[in-house]
C-alpha cells in the first residue's frame, strides 16, 4: 500500500515537472539559477526524507497508536474528512507561526529564499522545519485521536496540493478563481512567495483556503497583481548553505 502510494506520488510529481518544462520553462531551464535551485530543493527533500524515514514516521505512528482514538472510532468517512480538516488547520497555524515567530522563521526562510517558483519548491522544506511541524501534528493526532489511515490520506492529499500550488501549471484564470474558493491553486499561493514580507504573510493555506478567509490572512491582491519571488532582503543560498543557514547566526536574516 505504502509502496503503491509512493509510486503514484512520484509519477504525479514528475508529471507536473515535465509539463512545466514543456510549457513554461522553455527559456528559463537554460539559466544557471534554475539548475542551482533544483539542486537546493532536491538536497532539502533528501534531508527531510531521511529524517522522516529514521524518526518522524515512527513518532507519528506512536502518537496515533497511543492517542485518545476519538476520531478513529467514528464512522470511517466522517473520521477521515474531519481528520483532514483538523490536520490542515493545524498546518495553517504552524505555517503562520513559522512566519510570525522568529525562531521558526529561520527554518521556514529557506523555503522562501527560492527565487524561482515551481513544483520543486514544494520539496524545499528544511529538515528541522519538518521536525517541528511533525511535533505539532503529533500533538493534534494525540488529542483528537486521529487514525493512521486518515493520516496517510491527509499526507497524500497535502502532497498533491503542495506540488500543484507551487507549480506553474495554470488553468484559465476564471476557472482557477472558482477552484481557489475551495482548494489552493498556483495563483492563490503566489502572493505568499512575494519578496515583500508584507505579501508573504498572507495566503498560508496548504489545502483549504477557507482558513485564510476566516482568519483575515487572505491577500486581496490575489489574481490581480504580478509577484516577484524570493526575499527582498537576501539573495538565495546554495544547496549546502540552505541546510546550514538556519543554524548559523544569520538564520532568519
Ligand atoms: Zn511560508
Amino acid at each position: 500500500m505504502q509502496l503503491l502510494k509512493d509510486n503514484w506520488l512520484v509519477i504525479w510529481f514528475f508529471g507536473i515537472f515535465f509539463l512545466e518544462l514543456i510549457f513554461y520553462h522553455k527559456n528559463y531551464v537554460k539559466r544557471i539559477e534554475a539548475k542551482e535551485h533544483w539542486k537546493t530543493n532536491l538536497l532539502n527533500f533528501i534531508a527531510t526524507k531521511l529524517i522522516s524515514i529514521i524518526f518522524l514516521i515512527s513518532i507519528v505512528n506512536l502518537a496515533s497508536k497511543y492517542s485518545t482514538h476519538f476520531l478513529a472510532n467514528l464512522s470511517p468517512l466522517i473520521s477521515i474528512v474531519l481528520s483532514i480538516f483538523i490536520l490542515d488547520f493545524a498546518g495553517y497555524i504552524f505555517h503562520r507561526a513559522s512566519h510570525e515567530i522568529e525562531f521558526l522563521w529561520r527554518f521556514h526562510e529557506i523555503h522562501h529564499l527560492d527565487e524561482i517558483l515551481d513544483v520543486s519548491t514544494s520539496l524545499r522544506v528544511h529538515f528541522l522545519e519538518a521536525f517541528f511541524h511533525t511535533l505539532v501534528s503529533c500533538l493534534v493526532i494525540y488529542i483528537f485521536g486521529i487514525g493512521q489511515e486518515a493520516i496517510a490520506i491527509h499526507s497524500l492529499i497535502a502532497f498533491v496540493f503542495a506540488t500543484y500550488h507551487h507549480s506553474r501549471f495554470k488553468l484559465p484564470i476564471n476557472l482557477e478563481k472558482i477552484l481557489a474558493l475551495f482548494v489552493t491553486t498556483p495563483s492563490f499561493h503566489e502572493p505568499h512567495h512575494d519578496e515583500d514580507i508584507k505579501n508573504n504573510q498572507s495566503n498560508y493555506a496548504f489545502i483549504f483556503p477557507i482558513w485564510d478567509r476566516i482568519f483575515f490572512t487572505y491577500n486581496k491582491r490575489t489574481f490581480q497583481s504580478s509577484w516577484k519571488f524570493g526575499l527582498s532582503y537576501s539573495k538565495d543560498v546554495n544547496a549546502l548553505n540552505s541546510l546550514i543557514k538556519p543554524l548559523s547566526k544569520d538564520g532568519g536574516k
